[in-house]
């Protein structure tokens, strides 16, 4: 079995990683029934600190919340179990990854009134998601055959495990054909985002990015950086686009807490302006890895010492 760290946080306490164990008759597991959340701790001149923690636990709430999902512990032992994940494992730097899920309730679709979910906090070490070599060179994307989900299926703006069946075929469609990532239209053919990334274009100076409405999760890097953007005297817009306007584009770059922040070199094998990195993603990407050594002041208060 892979493992990752030494130990994880479940249900309350920290225990060895093969230890634990969930049922294999475990609703999450035939339904999708989770909600999870994922998190960058990076190793910043203020020591250890998880970047944006409390919005992330409060999106993992959010999530279970449109599903009605009860998490039996408060905000803050669950912030407490992000920190304790990491500090038990004495990592510098992690990908947290908590995730509250249906177990053995039974096999009705919906739970029993009196269901309680399970929590587990896993952290370990995660370096960059597309590759190192990807964060200067860029990555080739594709426009995947497969639409993101209809807003009125199943929602996009909760993180849950069910939605990862359609990033699944988003991102092994891309892979398959020879890109390194998907890129999905929303229902109306609008574009939405990457399997498990949001989407930036930048035309004539100015930042554009599809709205919440494109059936996407809101990111919270998607948020970061129209923040760090338009500090920067950017103007950014939340605005719908077609598929044309990515090849048209002067530059394209995807955010995530797993993929940060990586340029778009071509879509459908169309070169984007000169098919490498462009210098406003560069300054942008600048500015956001200077919050984790204190060349970008932290005027938002984004980093949580653990
Ligand atoms: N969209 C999807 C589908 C994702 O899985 C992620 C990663 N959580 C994102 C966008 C980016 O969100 P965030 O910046 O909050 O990690």
């Amino acid at each position: 079995a892979a493992k990752t760290a030494e130990f994880i946080w479940f249900n309350g306490e920290i225990m060895p990683w093969g230890d634990a164990k969930v049922h294999v008759m475990s609703h999450a597991l035939h339904y999708g029934t989770s909600v999870f959340e994922g998190i960058r701790v990076y190793d910043t001149h203020l020591g250890p600190a998880g970047f944006r923690l409390t919005e992330h636990v409060q999106r993992l709430y959010d999530s279970a919340k449109i599903y009605r999902m009860p998490i039996p512990y408060c905000f803050d032992d669950t912030m407490q179990a992000c920190r304790d994940a990491v500090l038990s494992n004495k990592l510098n730097s992690a990908y947290i990854r908590p995730l509250a899920f249906y177990g053995d309730v039974g096999m009705g679709i919906t739970p029993p009134k009196d269901a309680q979910c399970d929590l587990l906090v896993a952290a370990f070490p995660w370096g960059a998601y597309l590759g190192e070599e990807s964060m200067e060179r860029g990555v080739d994307v594709a426009v995947t055959s497969w639409n993101r989900l209809a807003p009125n299926t199943i929602p996009t703006g909760a993180k849950a495990g069910g939605n990862y069946l359609s990033s699944l075929q988003i991102s092994t469609e891309a892979k398959r054909n020879g890109f390194d990532e998907g890129i999905a239209l929303d229902v109306n053919g609008l574009v939405s985002e990457a399997a498990g990334a949001n989407l930036f274009v930048i035309k004539k100076n100015k930042l554009y990015t599809p709205p919440a409405t494109a059936a996407i999760l809101m990111g919270i890097t998607r948020d970061t950086i129209i923040t760090l953007a338009r500090d920067s005297g950017y103007e950014v817009v939340e605005e719908a686009m077609s598929r044309e306007f990515l090849y048209l584009a002067d530059e394209i770059f995807m955010t995530g807490t797993a993929a940060e922040l990586v340029p778009v070199r071509s879509v459908d094998r169309i070169e984007v302006d000169a098919g490498k990195r462009g210098p406003i993603t560069k300054a942008i990407q600048q500015r956001f890895f200077g919050l984790f050594n204190g060349e970008t002041e932290d005027k938002w208060g984004w980093l949580e010492p653990l």
